[in-house]
């Protein structure tokens, strides 16, 4: 590429060359004009001199002595070409040639005829015996004066007094050859100081360039130490000339504005970089406890499931759930829910090394995640630790609550290091430590997937059994003292074409878990308001028919719509209704219970607390609704006659109801020395296969048939 300087050199060469040879040509114009001029003067002034000498001689006959003596004068001057001496008739009395006449009379010569004589020497005076001799007479008619013919320079003079003329003298000076050979000499007198010029000048230039493109060059370094280096805080000095100084005023501001913008941009990226790690957090924290949450939990595991597979060790997986979380945060809201998950992360964070990652899966769903388990005893150990930090009363703001953790142990090498399969059995066992009781943790076995896997049958059986009918009802009568029918307990029965007969205490969990359990009440009910007339028209007006939910009922407004539309229409005798929820349901739910409570008592609708004694309430809170019966837990009932403390409790339930006013009915009652116990300490109410097993409403009506 070219560069500036080359350019500016070559412009600059060739300014000066241009404008030397303008000057030369300018000056050789000048000195030749005035070397005419000073030529003309002479010859005119040798043209006198030469006439006046020949006046003595113009007597003379023609190519007298004295007048080539006179002409041969001219000698002296190398341009004088050809002189004439002119009687007054025009006749030429002498001629001179001079070496330039004579040059060109060669020329000629060697031009003419062959044989003719040349002239020996320099100059030749003759009487017209040359070609050049005989005179061009548009010469002999010019008039007197000075006269510049083509390049030549003619000079007339009169011979003697104008008044009386002798004759007359032409000179004819070669103009041509004169000024060649001086504009020769010109040349060689100039050029060398002319090229001393150019010369001169060019390095005068180049110092100029360097000068004057120092300061570009610094900037260009400058530019290029600033590419290099990305320090932006660097300034060029500002050199005092126009041009150089607003171009460096203009890098320099430049340089300001880059470095204000690199410095922005640094504090851009910086919050970028911030945003970008909160964007981390928030993409791998849990927001609510900080803990790795599950997307984070997924890679982590899979990080460590790789690791352990190829090392062949040993991980071990804690699947965590919180017993109970769901009715905490039911009743008290979540943000009491959402500081509770905090309180227990922090708890269970306490008890956990370092080394091991605990994380949320989401709502109470905890992992743990144990990398090189040497032993089980060591997840073992960890598990005891996590289940008896939860398992205690835990207090926080105005708070006080009983909670407990249902784990469940799973090792990666039992499911081939496969990281879903190691999930499931973890949350498989973690089940089943629900199941056997909570506030435990249980190790994960293949019998257990088995149960799992029928679980999931079921579940999905159930959707197959609301869309086909597949229920039906049977009622279980309820007795007083006397053993009369007082009413019925509704118990649903499902016949499924692939699992066949399905006990409700297998199908009902498995529903609440998945959520299908409040349209299988609706089922109950819809049904119950169908057949329900039947019993009432069997048995009388006076009867109770009873009708189980589960806690999620509670919880579904849709549920309790339904009911209350369908006792508004008549459709459910409201007056015959009694709903039966576990003591336990009832505790857990306490608030939500109450709002339905309240909703179905405006109806007529009565209450009853169900497997009562097995949950740990409160008497304090059983004071605080109107619930019309307790029903003694069928394991006490079982355990009378065997057990004199199961005895004590049903006596001290049976008092206690009796005081704060409740009706009392025992359930699973079998023998009659349980029934005579019962009806001894006052129990109101009896229920169990020694009256019914529990029936289809067909056979209920057909037996009362029988009987009447
Ligand atoms: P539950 O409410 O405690 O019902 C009493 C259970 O004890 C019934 O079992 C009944 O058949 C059984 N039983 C009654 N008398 C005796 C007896 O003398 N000896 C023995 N060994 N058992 C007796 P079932 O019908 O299998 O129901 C089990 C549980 O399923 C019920 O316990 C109840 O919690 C639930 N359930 C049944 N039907 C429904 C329903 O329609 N909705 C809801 N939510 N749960 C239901
Ligand atoms: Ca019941
Ligand atoms: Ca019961």
């Amino acid at each position: 590429m070219k560069s500036l300087r080359s350019q500016i050199s070559f412009n600059t060469v060739t300014s000066i060359a241009v404008i030397s040879s303008l000057i030369i040509g300018l000056s050789i114009y000048v000195y030749e004009k005035l070397y005419v001029e000073f030529v003309s003067a002479e010859v005119n002034a040798i043209g006198e001199n030469i006439a006046v000498d020949l006046i003595d001689y113009m007597g003379e006959p023609a190519g007298s002595f004295y007048q080539t003596e006179v002409l041969l004068r001219l000698g002296e001057y190398d341009y004088a070409e050809t002189a004439y001496i002119l009687d007054n008739d025009g006749n030429v009395l002498n001629v001179y040639i001079g070496p330039a006449g004579l040059n060109k009379e060669k020329n000629l010569a060697a031009s003419s005829i062959e044989g003719q004589n040349s002239v020996p020497s320099d100059v030749s005076v003759s009487k017209a015996q040359s070609p050049l001799s005989t005179i061009d007479p548009s010469i002999t008619s010019l008039a007197l004066g000075l006269h510049q013919i083509k390049n030549k320079v003619v000079v007339v003079k009169t011979i003697g007094e104008s008044t009386f003329p002798l004759g007359r003298f032409i000179l004819i000076f070669n103009l041509q050859d004169a000024l060649k050979d001086s504009r020769k000499r010109y040349i060689a007198l100039v050029t060398p100081s002319v090229a001393f010029l150019i010369v001169l000048a060019l390095l005068i230039s180049v110092r100029a360039q360097r000068k004057v493109l120092h300061p570009l060059n610094t900037l260009i370094n400058t530019m290029d130490s600033v590419v290099k280096d990305q320090n932006y805080d660097v300034k060029v000095e500002e050199i005092d000339r126009e041009e150089t100084l607003s171009l460096s005023r203009a890098f320099n501001n430049m340089m300001s504005n880059i470095k204000a913008q690199s410095e922005a941009n640094a504090e851009k990226n910086a919050l970028l970089q911030k945003q970008q790690s909160q964007m981390e957090k928030l993409a791998n924290f849990d927001a609510l406890t900080g803990l790795p949450n599950r997307q984070f939990l997924m890679h982590l595991l899979a990080r460590d499931l790789a690791k352990a597979c190829i090392n062949k060790s040993e991980l071990g997986l804690l699947f965590v759930d919180i017993d109970g979380f769901k009715s905490i945060n039911d009743s008290f809201g979540h943000d009491v829910g959402d500081k509770f998950l905090i309180h227990i992360s922090t708890a269970m964070m306490s008890v956990i090394d370092k080394d091991y990652t605990l994380g949320r899966l989401g709502g109470d769903e905890f992992i743990v995640i144990v990398p090189n388990v040497p032993s089980k005893q060591v997840l073992e150990d960890i598990a005891d630790r996590v289940v008896g930090a939860v398992s205690r009363t835990h207090v926080f703001d105005t708070f006080r609550f009983d909670s407990s953790a249902s784990v469940g142990l799973a090792l990666a090498s039992e499911c081939d290091y496969e990281l879903s399969h190691l999930i499931t059995n973890a949350d498989v066992a973690m089940y089943k430590a629900k199941d056997e009781g909570k506030a435990r943790y249980i190790w994960f076995n293949e019998a257990m997937l088995a149960q799992t896997q029928r679980k999931v049958l079921i579940s999905t059986r159930l959707s197959h059994a609301l869309e086909t009918d597949a229920f039906y009802l049977c009622y279980q009568a309820k007795v007083d003292a006397n053993e009369n029918v007082i009413g019925f307990e509704v118990l649903l029965r499902w016949r499924d074409d692939v699992l066949g007969v399905v006990s409700p205490a297998e199908f009902i969990p498995v529903a609440e878990q998945t959520e299908k359990v409040s349209l299988i009440s609706m089922w109950v009910i819809q049904r119950v308001g169908i057949e329900a007339p039947h019993l009432i028209e069997a048995f009388g007006q006076h009867i109770i028919i009873s009708i189980n939910l589960s806690p999620m009922d509670l919880n579904s407004n849709k549920l309790t719509q339904f009911i209350i539309s369908e006792m508004d229409t008549d459709k459910l005798p409201s007056k015959n209704l009694e709903f039966e929820i576990t003591e336990t349901a009832y505790m857990n739910n306490f608030n939500v219970a109450n709002s339905f409570f309240s909703v179905i008592k405006k109806h007529g609708c009565q209450l009853a607390l169900d497997d009562f004694g097995t949950g740990y309430s409160s008497l304090s809170y059983l004071t605080k609704f109107d619930i019309d019966t307790l029903k003694i837990d069928r394991s006490f009932v079982n355990d009378i006659g065997k057990s004199r403390q199961s005895e004590l409790i049903t006596k001290t339930i049976i008092e206690m109801a009796k005081s704060l006013n409740f009706s009392v009915c025992a359930e699973g009652v079998e023998t009659q020395e349980q029934a005579s116990f019962l009806k001894y300490n006052g129990c109101h109410a009896l229920q169990g296969y020694l009256y019914s097993k529990p029936v289809p409403l067909e056979n209920i009506l057909a037996r009362s048939l029988t009987e009447q």
